[in-house]
């Protein structure tokens, strides 16, 4: 007989229903299973399991605004109260008395409580109380009812939790988590006291080693510590209970935890192993079923012999030996269920790949055959000679097709295997299709001037550096900080010496790029400043009436740089309705905050008001003007409003930033049309007329790179700018309370995504 508690969990992007897949556990194993709690997670465990008597809280209960820690009482009052109705229902008791009998209770509270006030918080750390007590009324509890000595807790949680309330981004203040056993079964720990602490040389699954001491405070000094992995538990509990290990379970059983003779020991080591290896052998054997050319996973091949040993061995009574065998089985079991798990890596990862390069291939045949000025009798003349061939490829492309497609379904590949070998030998058969005029193109390169080679030798090396870069800039946001710092002064540099027109369009590139170097440097786990939220309000206004303005200056230069029509009218109305929607907002989000520091709830109406600004917000820009800079402000006031109401500290000031930059490139890349149009022959009078497509198509050059280039710096730094990979993983919540207090876990990843793509 066993009892667990948990206190949270959350399974964010893994499958989110229940039994995503047919999945064997320590609850399926018992003859009967108990179990109140979140009704995210129990019915997950129970909803299909026919010997279990389960009770959920309903969803609405899980409050932000409130203190969870009821959650909690709930769970263990439901529980009290069957053990007291057993007095009166002897069904229930019989029930209650079998052997082989799990409880699990489900403690949500501490999990609720620490995204919605933070760990720090005196709500959270009552709640740590709480869950100590009742951790105490339980054991008492189980005591006194069933008074025998026969049952065994185990107390852990599946996750922690940052300094701010978030989970998610692997950091171990996240994965490790306390594992308390007790009961029956269970080891009395050992003592070594005038040891130094001892390294077992554990690691966890994913490698780190545990870094954090023992609290002081908690009187363990002395103790042994025991470190498991989180799939160790499983195996721990069923053979705790007497059950075989669950199926699909890849855990190693800590014996460590065990109170047990040698033999009784190796014995149950041994029923772990076996448990991993019929996993491993069933892999193989659907593998080798269905390849047409199968590789075994050669260390197991005698693994029946060595079993045959581990028997003889422990017949023999030497159980050392024995257990040194059985653990080393298991090892190779489970690097043989990792063989089969990455079986095809090699083949998708060559598939993908070059997918990959026959898309980039593809891509610049496309623009050098459509957009560029590449001779026109060159292409032409492939164009004809292709003709002949072209009918030849595609039949051959089709036959590779065709013949991929019977191995793979020989092979009985998922159907996503089909689509990766469509497309890449769909994009090879158009470049091969494409080969009279890739053969031109060499030839015209060959022949070309040896200043040329030069000339787009270094354009391809400073493009790959930059591609390079932005990889880098994976590992490391704060890369972005020196980007913009040397391309502040590059792009000033260049302004003010080849473009000469205007000294304040140098100085305002320069400003607005050192201003955007600054956010790559801040945390990227975004600390609480609602007052930043409010003055970037303010800022968005600012720098909108700004380029309003700017966009109605009147001499040619600045109206031909900003793309202006003269018929706008200065200020328009739906300006004036955007700029009162931003200041709302930012009026909003004061006053939703001041709120909930009283530990208020959300009020319906202000619940209203925020769903309004921020959705009719972003519907506005579609009615704004066409020329560019007009355009491109509508859209960033229409993005203020949910951006202010979802952010929380300095990313809201980035926003501000990141338009600047993106106005101060429109500038630029306006001031070099125009100078290259004055220095041309031919100039246009469409300057006055001004829609955007008033200009003359012209072929690219090799200069128009830096577009494609900066474009994807900027669409890169509007993600790191406030964050980075893990902070998608961990969440946030306290801008959620803006709109909604009740939580579900849809709404949650929408919001994570939705708060990182606004930004774009
Ligand atoms: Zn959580």
């Amino acid at each position: 007989m066993f009892v667990m508690f948990t206190n949270s969990s959350y399974y964010l992007f893994v499958g989110w229903k229940a039994n995503p897949v047919e999945f064997d556990s320590v609850f399926n194993r018992s003859r009967h299973t108990i179990s109140f709690g979140s009704p995210d997670i129990v019915p997950i465990f129970c909803s299909s399991l026919p010997h279990s008597t389960w009770g959920t809280y309903p969803h609405e209960y899980e409050d932000f605004a409130t203190d969870a820690s009821f959650l909690d009482h709930w769970s263990f009052d439901q529980f009290q109260g069957l053990l007291n109705r057993s007095f009166e229902d002897p069904k229930l008791r019989q029930l209650l008395l079998q052997d082989k009998l799990v409880i699990f209770l489900h403690l949500l509270g501490c999990d609720t409580n620490g995204h919605a006030h933070r760990p720090y918080s005196n709500i959270y750390l009552n709640n740590v109380k709480v869950v100590d007590q009742i951790a105490e009324s339980m054991y008492n509890l189980m005591e006194s009812y069933f008074n025998d000595n026969q049952t065994a807790y185990v107390f852990t949680a599946d996750h922690g939790m940052s300094d701010k309330g978030s989970h998610g981004d692997g950091h171990p203040s996240n994965t490790d988590t306390p594992l308390v056993a007790w009961g029956a079964g269970i080891r009395s720990p050992k003592f070594l006291a005038y040891t130094d602490k001892p390294d077992d040389g554990f690691r966890f699954v994913d490698d780190h080693k545990h870094d954090m001491p023992t609290p002081q405070n908690w009187a363990l000094e002395g103790f042994e510590r025991v470190d498991v992995n989180q799939a160790d538990i499983a195996p721990l509990m069923a053979t705790l209970v007497g059950l075989p290990c669950p199926l699909n379970s890849v855990g190693s059983l800590p014996t460590h935890y065990l109170k047990l003779s040698k033999a009784d020991e190796v014995e149950a080591v041994l029923a772990n192993t076996k448990q991993i290896l019929n996993q491993f052998l069933r892999k193989s054997q659907m593998k080798q079923s269905s390849s047409l050319y199968f590789k075994p996973f050669k260390p197991l091949a005698n693994y029946s012999s060595v079993l045959d040993q581990i028997e003889d061995l422990m017949s023999a009574r030497d159980y050392e030996t024995a257990m040194k065998h059985s653990e080393e089985l298991r090892r190779m079991a489970l690097a043989g269920l990792h063989y089969f798990q990455t079986y095809d890596w090699f083949m998708l990862m060559t598939t993908i790949t070059l997918g990959y390069i026959g898309w980039m291939v593809n891509l610049i045949i496309h623009v050098l055959q459509s957009y560029t000025s590449f001779p026109a009798n060159l292409v032409k003349r492939t164009q004809v000679y292709a003709k002949n061939t072209s009918m030849k490829v595609y039949i051959i492309g089709c036959l590779v097709m065709g013949f991929s497609s019977i191995i793979l379904l020989l092979e009985k590949c998922p159907l996503l295997y089909h689509a990766y070998v469509f497309m890449t030998i769909f994009l090879w058969t158009r470049i091969v299709h494409n080969f009279e005029f890739m053969k031109a193109v060499w030839r015209y390169l060959s022949n070309m001037p040896f200043k040329s080679i030069m000339n787009l030798l270094n354009i391809s090396v400073i493009a790959l550096f930059i591609l390079e870069f932005l990889v880098m800039s994976f590992f490391d946001r704060k890369l972005y900080t020196w980007c913009f710092l040397i391309l502040g002064i590059l792009a000033s540099t260049c302004v003010a010496i080849f473009i000469q027109a205007s000294s304040a369009l140098a100085i305002y590139i320069w400003f607005a790029c050192w201003f955007l170097s600054l956010f790559t440097l801040m945390p990227a786990e975004i600390p609480e400043n609602n007052n930043l939220v409010i003055f970037s309000g303010a800022l968005v206004i600012l720098i909108a009436t700004a380029s309003r303005w700017m966009a109605t200056n009147n001499t040619s230069f600045w109206l031909y740089l900003t793309r202006a029509n003269k018929r706008d009218p200065q200020f328009s109305k739906l300006f004036f309705v955007q700029v009162v929607f931003v200041a709302i907002s930012s009026i909003m989000v004061w006053l939703s905050t001041s709120h909930r520091s009283q530990n208020k709830e959300l009020h319906p109406l202000h619940q209203l008001i925020n769903w309004l600004m921020a959705g009719v917000a972003l519907v506005l820009p579609l009615f704004s003007p066409s020329s560019v800079l007009s355009r491109l402000t509508s859209i960033f006031l229409g993005f203020a409003p949910p951006f202010l109401l979802l952010s929380i500290g300095y990313e809201a000031v980035f926003y501000s930033a990141f338009a600047m930059v993106l106005m101060g490139w429109i500038f630029v890349e306006s001031a070099n049309l125009y100078c290259s149009e004055q220095n041309g022959s031919a100039r246009h009078s469409s300057v006055v007329d001004g829609s955007i497509f008033g200009y003359d198509e012209r072929c690219l050059q090799l200069s128009d790179l830096r577009i494609p280039l900066l474009f994807t710096i900027l669409f890169n730094v509007a993600f790191f700018g406030t964050g980075n990979f893990a902070s998608i993983a961990s969440f946030e919540i306290s801008s959620v309370y803006r709109f909604i207090t009740v939580f579900s876990v849809s709404v949650c990843i929408i919001w994570i995504l939705s708060t990182k793509f606004l930004s774009f």
